[in-house]
């Protein structure tokens, strides 16, 4: 039975009213949010920090820097996220990655387009890899599926075999910032297909959900040996503490 719902599901996904992606009502179209759901979300946008694009309350000016970045700044170029991790954008985090689905990773892409003046078309995307066991019951990369989307809109090329994920880590959702950078610190490598590929390169590095910025930074620093110029992470959703908004 459940393999008949599985074979069926498209079919009625297809035949199904579009629904809003977060809290399932009907909508006027596919992958639109309900207007609660619109109004429920905090969309980031300047101003913000200069280094890591965490938002600030007020404007202090383009060149800016947040405390954690005056501190140690990170080893990528700045964060670009459409919203604010909360219960509502994490729902639409977690359906993209455990259900695949495609329209999903397009809506996401489709508000990701707003940075996209900050880059170049000589960029090159390249989505946070997952490891190969992850991939195999997963299925998908949902990184890869929101890179494919953006690049199909915007022209930019995308790269999915030169960055790959060589440790398989766990979990990392319950983790501090020092345990998770100890974990995922060496869990990159480079393709040697990588060659001269990315030198002089704006690198968009696509994941769903940027946390600490342990995976980011990890990624950063391979893609930065490399050659690549800029390393600009674009994800879904960010997440920020009380402190960060003040
Ligand atoms: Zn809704
Ligand atoms: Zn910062």
């Amino acid at each position: 039975m459940e393999i008949l719902s599985a074979l069926f599901k498209p079919v009625l996904d297809f035949a199904l009213p579009p629904r809003c992606p977060i809290c399932g009502i009907m909508v006027d179209a596919d992958n639109r949010f309900c207007l609660s759901c619109w109004e429920g979300l905090d969309f980031l946008t300047a101003p913000w920090c200069a280094t890591c694009g965490r938002p600030f309350a007020y404007d202090h000016g383009s060149d800016a820097q947040c405390a954690p970045c005056m501190k140690k700044p990170p080893d990528h170029n700045g964060v670009r996220a459409v919203v604010a991790y909360d219960d509502k954008s994490s729902l639409l985090a977690m359906r993209l990655k455990y259900g695949g689905r495609l329209g999903f990773a397009e809506l996401i892409a489709g508000h990701m387009a707003r940075f996209l003046d900050e880059v170049g078309p000589d960029s090159v995307i390249i989505p946070v890899p997952l490891h190969r066991w992850r991939l195999w019951s997963r299925g998908f990369n949902q990184s890869v599926l929101i890179g494919r989307a953006l690049s199909k809109r915007s022209g930019i090329a995308i790269e999915t075999g030169l960055l790959s994920r060589k440790n398989a880590t766990p979990p990392l959702r319950s983790m501090s910032a020092k345990q998770r950078n100890k974990i995922v610190k060496n869990a990159f490598v480079l393709s040697s297909e990588v060659d001269d590929r990315l030198v002089g390169k704006t690198v968009i590095l696509v994941d769903d959900v940027y946390t600490t910025g342990s995976t980011a930074n990890a990624c950063a620093r391979k893609l930065r040996a490399a050659g690549a110029d800029r390393v600009l992470v674009f994800c879904w959703a960010r997440v920020l503490t009380e402190y960060d908004r003040s």
